[in-house]
Order: structure tokens, then C-alpha cells, then sequence
């Protein structure tokens, strides 16, 4: 433990700005005395006391309820008093300030909070782990109503238990290597009578399932980043107006007005994708225009789904048809591999057959679209599309809030995993590194729920935090 965690903290726990009610929060250990010498007065465990909140002077700052939750029996563990006073920013400041004043000589070295800290104490003093602890951020976070549920979920610890279940049986299958290592005449035998693997190829089963799982939480906390490209005037902007349901980005009939990426976000059946619409794709000799078709590819260098707009209405102009092929052809060089590209085909409105049988090339190996960013009609499909190449397959029921983190995590334990397997499969294993890979795969799975962190994780994870949290 750093010794930062020793100190006692202090922080306005409520949002900013002026509300009904606001909350001042202060978590250390012993905090009686301060209590006593701040209130003149002592608080029953746990119970709500209407009561003046006093400046130095003895002079009511406010008057409010004051409530005192000893040890262990808190948010962090530690004792804490909570003071409701009415919300405004200055009477919270002074009660903030009155609270760092009293601490004086009654609660030495009470300071402000960090952000996260009071979370931090929770996860130290055990009363839940990392991987609740990040779902209480991602509730507070929770930008749709489906992450806020699946946040819900990992918080109550449906997560954890799933992490719990796979370590006891990582654990029981190390028991059995450790034991063979210490009895080596037996080894092999003792192994294959254990069904060792057997049980490996279970937890590889389970560590699947929940592995899905995480993926469908992790995206539904991180979404994925869409890029619209394609020639000036296919109708990118009008696209991710059509998807966003208002007029984001610039539309004029005039070629290259979008210079520059205009994203947002919208929701499709709770997943937040990040819709980015981009500088036309075209030779240009404009300074300002190249710098924005730069900053296209770069955009679609890093994006985890590409649409490819191609305008229906122009599939006669060979050059027009060209310059598509030329963007079909150069876009597998620029994005890594497995990023999902669909070809979309727009204006079908204006299509002279309804806009089928394409002529040009189709750079998607993931499908095509049909559809009018005027009228709206095809843009369902093009919905279902984003989620399919999004991975989204279940119901947000279920489903745990996760991070990419987690998901790496999980990544890790299974390559371990796999180590290990291809190790017992063989005529003569070698019972040290078959032993070392399930220690590696425990250690990546302790992580999740932070039982094996270290400092730095837990500063990145716990700064991104709001104070008083
Ligand atoms: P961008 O340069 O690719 O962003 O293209 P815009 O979204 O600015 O659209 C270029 C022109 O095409 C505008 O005049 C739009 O109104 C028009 N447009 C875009 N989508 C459609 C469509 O589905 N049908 C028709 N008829 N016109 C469209």
C-alpha cells in the first residue's frame, strides 16, 4: 500500500453546479474525534441527523443531515461521514473547507480526494474488486440504457463470478502439475488418470463463453469507429446526417465541402458507434482540400468498419467509375487487415433501375448496401450491416459491462491455455512449462479482478475517475 492510501481524504461527492441537495464526503481511519470536534456533537452508526453544520465561529454554514458509517461498514471501508447540505457550489466549498480546517489536530493529513480515490479504497480495503470498481465508472459513464444495465451487472459482480469460476479451475488444474512435478516417476500416468486434459479443455470452453461475453460488454462501453470515405459528392455527409437523424455535417451540391472529419456518435440497438464522415476522395491540387483528403486516409487507416460510398447516379462517367476503382484498389494497402469495409450504394432514389447491377468494382468483402440517404429507404439495412461487422450478436440482456482491458486479458489467459494444451498432448510433456503456462494464464486472469495489479494499472484506472468518486 502507498502511503498516499494512509491519508485521510475529503471531496465534494456531488456533480458541479447547483442541485437540491449536495454531499461532502469524508473517508480516513478513527474519524470520531473529527466528527465530534466539526458537529460538537457524536452521530449514531448509520442513522441520519438533522443538524447545524457549523463554521469555526460555532455559526450555521448550513443545515443538513449528517451521517457517520464506522468501519468496515462504508463505501470504502474505512470510516466515513457523509454531510447533505443544500446544493449550491459555495456551501459546499466552505463546508469542504470548514471540514479541512477542523481536521486539524483532530484528523492529521486529511487532504483532497484525487479522482477515484474514494473507489480506490474500496477496491484496497476489499469490499469489491477492480473489475467492479471500473463498472462503477462505466455506470456513472454510461452513455445508453443498455451499457448502463450491463454496467449494473458487472458491478453486482455477475462478471467477477465468471472470472472466480474460471480461476478455481485453473487453480485445481495447477494443483494437479504442481503435484506431479513433485513426483515425477508418476507423472505422465497420474496426469492422464486425472483427466487433466479433459479439465483443460473444459475451462478452454468456459473461458470462450465468457471471453463472447466480454467482447459484446466491451463493445457496448467502446463501440467501434465507422468511417464514411468515397468521392466528393456520393453522399457522405447526407449519410451520416440520415444515420445521426440531423444536419451534422454540411450538405451542398457543390464537390469537396466536407474538408474536414466531422464525427458523431449515434446508437444502433445500444451499441455507440462513432460515425466519422470525411474529406472526399479525389486528385486535388486545393492546399486546404489535400490536407483534408490526408486526413481521410489517416481517419480510415484507423477505423474498425469502412463504408464506401459510391454514387449510383454517375455509374456511366467512366472516370467517375475509375476514380472508385483507383479508391477500391488503395484501400486494402491502407487498412489493416481484417477491418471490414461495406460498399455503399447510394442516390438508389435517383438510380435509373432502382440501382442494382452495379457496374463498378466493390472493394467489400463484407457485402453491400443499396440504399438513398435522401429518402431513407435502405438505411435499415445498412443498420443491421454496422452491427453484424460490429460483432453484435446477443440481446444486451445478459450481457456484463467489459473493457478492452478485460478483453485483452481474457486474450492472454487463452494463449496460455493453448500453450499448455499443445504441452499435455504431447508423448512427453515438459511438466515445467506446462506448469508455467497455467501460472502465466492465473496471473493474466488475476488482473481483471486485481488481484495481481500493478500500481500503474491501477493509477490509469482510477485517475479517469471523477473526483469525489
Ligand atoms: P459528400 O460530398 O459525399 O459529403 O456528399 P453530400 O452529402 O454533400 O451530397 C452531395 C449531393 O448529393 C447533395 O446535393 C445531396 O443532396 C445529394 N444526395 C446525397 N444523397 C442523396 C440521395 O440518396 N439521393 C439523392 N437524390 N441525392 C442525394
Amino acid at each position: 500500500m502507498l502511503p498516499r492510501h494512509a491519508d485521510p481524504i475529503a471531496a465534494i461527492a456531488t456533480a458541479p453546479g447547483r442541485g437540491a441537495v449536495g454531499i461532502v464526503r469524508v473517508s480516513g481511519k478513527g474519524l470520531a474525534p473529527f466528527v465530534q470536534g466539526l458537529l460538537g456533537r457524536t452521530l449514531r452508526p448509520r442513522e441520519a441527523h438533522y443538524l447545524p453544520f457549523p463554521d469555526a465561529q460555532g455559526q450555521a454554514i448550513d443545515r443538513g443531515l449528517a451521517l457517520f458509517f464506522p468501519a468496515p461498514h462504508s463505501y470504502t471501508g474505512e470510516d466515513v461521514l457523509e454531510l447533505q447540505a443544500h446544493g449550491g457550489p459555495v456551501v459546499l466549498q466552505l463546508l469542504l473547507a470548514r471540514c479541512l480546517e477542523a481536521a486539524q489536530g483532530l484528523l492529521p493529513r486529511l487532504r483532497l480526494a484525487e479522482p477515484g480515490e474514494f473507489t480506490e479504497r474500496a477496491f484496497l480495503n476489499d469490499k469489491i474488486d477492480l473489475a467492479q470498481a471500473e463498472a462503477i465508472a462505466d455506470l456513472i459513464d454510461a452513455s445508453t440504457e443498455a451499457a448502463a444495465r450491463s454496467a449494473g451487472r458487472s458491478l453486482s459482480g455477475d462478471f467477477s463470478k465468471e472470472i472466480h469460476g474460471l480461476r478455481d479451475a485453473l487453480v485445481h488444474l495447477r494443483m494437479l502439475v504442481e503435484a506431479t512435478l513433485d513426483f515425477p516417476e508418476e507423472e505422465i500416468d497420474f496426469l492422464r488418470k486425472a483427466d487433466a486434459q479433459g479439465q483443460l479443455s473444459n475451462l478452454q470452453q468456459s473461458l470462450g463463453r465468457v471471453m463472447q461475453r466480454a467482447q459484446q460488454g466491451a463493445l457496448l462501453r467502446e463501440g467501434i469507429k465507422v468511417v464514411i470515405a468515397g468521392q466528393p459528392n456520393a453522399g457522405k455527409s447526407s449519410l451520416l446526417n440520415a444515420l445521426a437523424g440531423a444536419e451534422l455535417a454540411i450538405v451542398t451540391p457543390i464537390a469537396g465541402t466536407t474538408r474536414d472529419k466531422v464525427q458523431q456518435t449515434i446508437q444502433i440497438e445500444g451499441v455507440p458507434l462513432h460515425v466519422i464522415d470525411t474529406a472526399g476522395l479525389r486528385e486535388s491540387d486545393d492546399e486546404v482540400e489535400k490536407i483534408g483528403i490526408a486526413r481521410a486516409w489517416d481517419e480510415i487507416a484507423g477505423a474498425d468498419a469502412v463504408l464506401f460510398l459510391h454514387d449510383l447516379t454517375r455509374q456511366d462517367a467512366p472516370d467517375y467509375v475509375a476514380a472508385d476503382a483507383d479508391i477500391a484498389g488503395a484501400l486494402p494497402e491502407k487498412l489493416p487487415e481484417g477491418v471490414p469495409v461495406i460498399d455503399v450504394w447510394n442516390k438508389i432514389d435517383r438510380a435509373p433501375d432502382g440501382g442494382h447491377a452495379p457496374a463498378a468494382p466493390q472493394a467489400g468483402a463484407h457485402g453491400a448496401v443499396w440504399l438513398s440517404a435522401r429518402t431513407g429507404e435502405g438505411l435499415d439495412a445498412l443498420r443491421r450491416a454496422l452491427l453484424a461487422v460490429a460483432g453484435w450478436q446477443s440481446a444486451p440482456e445478459g450481457v456484463y459491462i467489459a473493457r478492452a482491458r478485460h478483453v485483452q486479458a481474457l486474450q492472454a489467459v487463452d494463449a496460455h491455455l493453448m500453450e499448455a494444451g499443445a504441452q499435455l498432448a504431447s508423448d512427453h510433456p515438459a511438466l515445467d512449462l506446462l506448469a508455467e503456462e497455467l501460472r502465466l494464464a492465473q496471473n493474466a486472469l488475476n488482473t481483471i479482478t486485481g488481484e495481481f495489479s500493478s500500481d500503474d494499472l491501477l493509477g490509469v484506472i482510477f485517475s479517469s475517475f471523477c473526483i469525489g468518486k
